[in-house]
């Protein structure tokens, strides 16, 4: 027998990340491998802090990407962040708010969560209420952009009040990069992680994060040493930091750096309010196709976020096989439920790269044909005229 190189088939990705990688960022990717303290390697990642600096609209000076994917960014900012016997808000609508919890006690401190019904946003009144009864309280942490939900929360207004209690913000803007407003220094966020495929199209396995200098006094004021080595900030930094000087740190994914590169020379290109206009635009698109068919969207207009658009699946429907349906005949993937929403609801990604006409089509079309050879109790042959109408106006 011979084993044969493997070759993935052409998908179209609508899930919750990963998304569709741009062809431009796989092209970069497939460049020779330099080393990584090269120094024309060395001016590629000062270009790509510049890069970063402007997707996050910072000017923090430690902003760079962790080896590794979103949930390496996310221990970054507690490992770095959290001391033992640390308290620390957790605001919790999701998914990703467990996985915060779960951080914050594995550093040795003290999660009081702040919980909020899944699909809804963080409520700022019950932030505000568990920080003055926890006056001691040092973090508040929250996820900008749930995934699991697609419920966006006002993170300029959770980050103001943090602050007014004397406390820091860790920010989960996995998703929200590159896909809908986020500005780092306007909204003095202390520290933020995201991840490279979902808004930015880049493939998976590379975490930006931002750190403020609020936060890197905090860090340079701890008493205990930070407990992983690899992520530990004053090590990296000696990679990362300042001014052309590298010390050998880790071997750095040199061509997953490359497409992170590429992948933000694209929306720099495009300019990162043209991009929120396009998710924006598309999603309204996809929600008006959706709508005509009757489906249900789970969170309420106001607080949706454009790149992920959650809808209850219609009553009967089996979910697997429709998603299976859609992947082996329109070679479409759609995101399950996750969590409490698992079997009830689909998830839609419109990210980056992905979020374009012809997938508003595509999925609707798709989701039309599949939907009526189940029987299901929606509206047919109405939802791609309602999404064109959006797009032509
Ligand atoms: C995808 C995601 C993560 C995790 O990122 P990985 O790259 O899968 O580790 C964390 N938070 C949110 C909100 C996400 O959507």
């Amino acid at each position: 027998m011979t084993t044969k190189s493997f070759h993935p088939p052409q998908r179209t990705l609508m899930g919750p990340g990963p998304s569709d990688v741009n062809p431009r960022i796989l092209e970069a990717m497939s460049r020779p491998t330099i080393g990584h303290l090269d120094p024309v390697f060395v001016a590629m990642m000062d270009e790509m802090k510049e890069l970063l600096k402007y997707a996050f609209q910072t000017q923090n000076e430690l902003t760079m990407p962790v080896s590794a994917p979103g949930s390496a960014g996310m221990e970054t900012c507690f490992v770095n962040l959290v001391e033992p016997g640390d308290k620390v808000i957790v605001c919790q609508n999701g998914v990703f708010g467990g996985r915060m919890k779960e951080n914050v006690e594995r550093c040795g401190g003290t999660a009081v969560m702040v919980e909020d019904d899944w699909g809804k946003a963080v409520d700022p009144n019950k932030v505000e209420e568990a920080l003055k009864a926890n006056p001691d309280a040092k973090i508040v942490a929250f996820v900008h952009a749930e995934t699991s939900t697609g419920a966006q929360s006002d993170a300029k207004t959770l980050t103001e009040i943090a602050h007014r209690h004397d406390c820091l913000t860790i920010v989960d803007a996995v998703t929200s990069l590159g896909g809908t407003p986020l500005r780092v220094d306007d909204w003095a966020i202390d520290a933020i992680y995201s991840g490279t495929q979902k808004c930015l199209s880049c493939t998976p396995g590379l975490s930006p994060v931002s750190f403020s200098e609020r936060a890197l006094e905090k860090i340079r004021k701890r008493s205990s040493k930070v407990q992983s080595w690899f992520l530990d900030l004053n090590l990296v930094m000696g990679y990362w930091g300042g001014a052309g000087k590298r010390a050998y740190h880790h071997t750095a994914p040199i061509n997953a750096l490359y497409g992170l590169h590429e992948a933000l020379v694209i929306l720099k290109e495009e300019g990162l309010e043209n991009a929120w206009a396009r998710h924006a635009k598309h999603h309204q698109a996809l929600r008006a196709g959706l709508e005509a068919m009757g489906l249900n969207f789970v969170v309420h207009a106001e607080e949706r976020l454009p790149q992920l658009n959650a809808v209850t699946i219609p009553e009967g429907v089996d979910d697997a096989a429709v998603r299976t349906t859609l992947l082996k005949d329109y070679s479409l993937e759609i995101g399950a439920g996750l969590g409490v929403m698992a079997g009830k609801v689909w998830r839609i990604g419109l990210m980056g790269h992905a979020c374009n006409a012809r997938n508003v089509y595509l999925c609707l079309g798709a989701l039309d044909d599949v939907l009526g050879r189940v029987k299901a109790p929606v509206e047919h042959g109405v939802a791609l005229a309602a999404a064109q109408q959006v797009l032509a106006g």
